[in-house]
């Protein structure tokens, strides 16, 4: 079974940091099931493909089984299984390029964000239901597919004719989405598991599938076959399937986005420079309470935390998923004590009036306001302004100016797929005056990042001060 990945995104050898396989060396892996070796058949600046060259060992996978079912003695040690594309090619693609398929890599974390030209090319898949069916799960995800068929006649009772192809997919795309496309599309066009499903399986599907399985037209076919059409199972996922898609609309931001835009930014680390003059002025204001509106991920609680000025630090998000993310990478469930009692996580949005909100000393609202639609500011406004009503409220956005300085950015676009507007300076220092105005807090404003003498700086941030506060 052998999965080339090719790619003339140049220089094209970048594929290796992407991959984190050295285009030089043959490495091989152990796996439970047999050898998996990784190789570059052609390496140069133009062109550039890594295989991954499965070796099953066909004794071990009956060895420990009752009886071969009901392909007789031979079967059992003679079928397709070490030769087509199978849950096994899945496992393997998880564990050789852990790495690239979460999207990280250390030398060229840029490009792992970046779609590049891409050519997948498995030798074999079996797919039942065939060409069409196998063209119904590729294409929606923007591959041209070419498939040559190979047609098998023979004495084996457990090889049919015809369902076996070499596929080829080719298309501009991150390296990570199109290991995520593979893993979990494999076994789906298998129709077959090596292993038990579990309830783990659905929590796996949701978080390979997260960005684009919720949008796919097959996505019940899909979560019917990778979950062993083992009910209840598929009956969890299509449900948080579609609640995903209906979600798509709204505010809730899937990393895979966020991730675009942090790859964007990466090149000054932006979001640091942006988390650490939020962190200042809320350390300036004095505040010993603060409540985090769109906390995202965490990362500020997480610094906020690290800091004994704060003792109460609320994070609040419209997203679950944020939620929980934020909650695992802060480790919520194992921090000490002392530390988890100074933290709390809530779930609601900054376009509803809620109690919750009230009584803080400080407030942070990083990069958020520009995912709100601009009808829903007034209400955020409100909500944030009128009855949370802290003392220090410190807000940021994108300065819109600063866009036309960055290459990877085409003219016209926001910086994250969710933004609904993104402001130049005078229309940011015009809403927080007005706003200011309005609710009785005085606004001071501050640049965030390298100040670029024409455009300014790539993010703004005001300080706004409850205008009734002493001192
Ligand atoms: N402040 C974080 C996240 C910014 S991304 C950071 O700087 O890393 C924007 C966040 O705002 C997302 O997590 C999104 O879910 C959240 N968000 C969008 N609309 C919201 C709303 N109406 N109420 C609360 N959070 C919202």
């Amino acid at each position: 079974m052998l999965l080339t990945i090719s790619t003339t995104h140049n220089p094209a050898t970048d594929l290796g940091y992407l991959l984190h396989k050295n285009p030089a060396r043959v490495q091989s892996f152990d796996l439970t099931f047999g050898r998996g070796h990784v190789f570059y058949p052609e390496a140069s600046a133009e062109r550039c493909t890594a295989a991954l060259l499965l070796d099953i060992d066909a004794v071990h996978l009956v060895r420990g089984r009752q009886h071969g079912g009901d392909s007789g003695p031979l079967g059992q040690y003679v079928n397709d299984r070490p030769y087509v594309a199978s849950s096994f090619l899945s496992v393997a693609i998880s564990s050789v390029f852990r790495s690239a398929m979460g999207g990280r890599s250390t030398e060229r974390a840029e490009l792992a964000n970046t779609p590049i030209p891409i050519e997948a090319r498995i030798a074999v898949v079996r797919c039942r239901g065939g060409e069409p069916f196998l063209r119904r799960l590729l294409e929606p995800l923007g591959y041209t597919v070419t498939v040559e068929h190979h047609e098998l006649v023979g004495p084996l009772p457990n090889i049919r004719t015809a369902v076996y192809f070499t596929v080829t997919l080719a298309g501009t795309k991150r390296v990570a989405e199109v290991l995520s496309h593979l893993y979990v599309l494999i076994p789906v066009l298998d129709d077959e598991k090596h292993y038990w499903v579990g309830d783990d399986e659905v929590e796996k599907l949701l978080r390979v599938g997260e960005g684009w399985l919720a949008a796919h037209p097959e996505r019940e076919m899909i979560a019917q076959r990778y979950l062993k059409h083992r009910h209840s199972l598929v009956r969890d996922a299509i449900a948080r399937l579609i609640a995903d898609d209906d979600s798509a609309d709204d505010e809730t931001a899937p990393a895979a986005r966020d991730a675009e835009e942090a790859g964007l930014e990466r090149p000054i680390s932006l979001h640091e420079q942006r988390l650490t003059a939020v962190l200042a002025a809320l350390r300036t204001s004095g505040a010993t309470s603060v409540v985090d509106f769109g906390c995202g991920e965490g990362k500020l609680l997480r610094l906020l935390l690290d800091d004994t000025q704060f003792t109460r630090i609320v994070g609040m998000d419209v997203s679950h998923r944020a939620l929980e993310a934020a909650a695992d990478r802060m480790r919520l469930e194992r921090m000490p004590e002392k530390r988890r009692a100074r933290i709390e996580l809530l779930h609601g949005s900054l376009t509803y009036r809620d109690a919750r909100l009230a009584g803080f000393d400080g407030a942070a609202v990083v990069e958020v306001i520009e995912h709100l639609d601009a009808p829903r500011l007034s209400a955020f406004e409100r909500v944030v302004f009128q009855f949370a009503r802290p003392r220090t409220i410190v807000l940021t956005t994108p300065n819109a100016e600063y866009n036309v300085r960055w290459p990877t950015l085409p003219a016209g676009r926001f910086r994250h797929r969710d933004h609904r507007f993104e402001w130049t300076r005078a229309q940011f220092q015009e809403w927080s005056a007005s706003v200011g105005e309005r609710f009785g807090y005085d606004a001071v404003f501050e640049a965030v990042g390298p100040v670029d003498p024409e455009v300014g700086p790539p993010t703004q941030m005001v300080v706004f001060t409850r205008q009734d506060v002493d001192g």
